[in-house]
């Protein structure tokens, strides 16, 4: 059989309370531009919604304060 791929468009909730995956990045502090580690290995994800965009908030300790970044998760299943 041929491997195929479906990505998941709609909107979907996911009901785990604390999603954690082998995911890191960088983003940068609107203030500060220090620049301040994602990573979701131990920033968990909390009842995501699938290809929605979502609020991730991320803590400055240089200039204390909390700023946002847009999280948006998808997924998609290959059947082999
Ligand atoms: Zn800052």
């Amino acid at each position: 059989m041929k491997k195929k791929t479906y990505d998941i468009e709609e909107e979907y909730p996911i009901e785990v309370k604390r999603l954690y995956l082998p995911f890191k990045t960088e983003v940068v502090c609107p203030s500060c531009k220090n620049k301040k580690e994602i990573d979701l290995n131990f920033d968990y994800l909390s009842y995501p919604i699938l290809n929605k965009k979502e609020s991730f908030y991320i803590y400055c300790n240089k200039c204390d304060i909390e700023f946002e970044t847009l999280i948006t998760l998808k997924l998609n299943i290959t059947i082999e």
